[in-house]
């Protein structure tokens, strides 16, 4: 994997009227997934998790004992009789080039090629694309309004799209996987004090492998450096783990891996795959 200097990064995230400035640098070389960052965007900012907008059901029931979340299918989007899965979605008008439009396209193309999943655009959606403060999404179909934010200077590229396009699909990020610790430590000393929560861990009542397990290259893993408040690692492979040779993939927004397209299409038990050239 390349080496990539860290030059520094100032990213701005702002929702539900809170405004987070997070400014990290190092000035040292370190090996990283992210192009402008040791960091992904979504992990630097202010929403729970870092990227994800949760309802306060979707939070409670993630430390409560009710089972909910990601496997909860009052969060899943319905399949229609064709075994299609549409996901309506419009972009706020004015907020986006065609080019940046075409880029966000392309990642929906991508995770319709490998499931039954259907990105419709419609002037009537529920669910709406703008150029917000960072990269965020609610989790999982809303049934009142919902938002994607991608911000056209930080969050217009392929793997990063994905990542939230998964989340509005009902995914949260893999390090939070109930039994995380088998596989990656968390270092709590060097997280940006206030963003612990992001390192939380589910129960597996509430979020599931969908049949998967644990995977380092996951898009919806953080890397290395998620949420550190002084350049040092917050997550680590457990060397120990059978698979933490993957591990170098952690944090990767380059597109989905096997074991995202494989809990993609259990979680929505597709049976087809969408023609992206439809
Ligand atoms: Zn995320």
């Amino acid at each position: 994997m390349a080496k990539l200097r860290f030059v520094g990064f100032l990213f701005l995230v702002n929702f539900a009227s809170c405004l987070y400035i997070n400014t990290t640098s190092n000035g040292t070389e370190t090996e990283n997934a992210s192009e402008e960052s040791e960091a992904n965007g979504e992990e630097i900012g202010g929403n729970f998790q870092g990227d994800m907008i949760l309802s306060p059901s979707q939070i409670y029931s993630l430390f409560s004992m009710s089972r909910n979340g990601l496997i909860d299918e009052r969060y899943r989007w319905p399949k229609n009789s064709d075994g299609i899965v549409e996901v309506a979605y419009k972009f706020e008008v004015g907020d986006f080039t065609l080019s940046e439009k075409e880029t966000i396209r392309k990642a929906m193309d991508e995770i319709e090629s490998v499931s039954c999943i259907k990105f419709v655009h419609s002037d009537d959606a529920l669910m709406k694309i703008y150029d917000g403060m960072g990269c965020a999404s609610a989790v999982g179909m809303q049934t009142d309004r919902q938002y994607v934010s991608l911000n056209s200077q930080y969050c217009i590229k392929s793997g990063k799209i994905i990542h939230e396009l998964l989340h509005a699909l009902g995914f949260y990020h893999m390090q939070n996987a109930y039994d995380r610790d088998d596989y990656i430590k968390i270092n709590f000393d060097n997280i940006e004090k206030g963003f612990e929560s992001n390192f939380a861990r589910y129960r597996n009542s509430e979020v599931s492998y969908f049949d998967t397990g644990y995977d380092y290259g996951s898009v919806m893993h953080y890397s290395p450096y998620g949420f550190s408040k002084n350049g040092l690692k917050t997550i680590e492979p457990i060397k120990e783990a059978k698979d933490s040779d993957k591990a170098q993939q952690m944090g990767q927004r380059e597109g989905m891996s096997d074991g995202d397209v494989k809990r993609l299409n259990n979680m929505y038990q597709c049976s087809s795959k969408i023609n992206q050239n439809e």
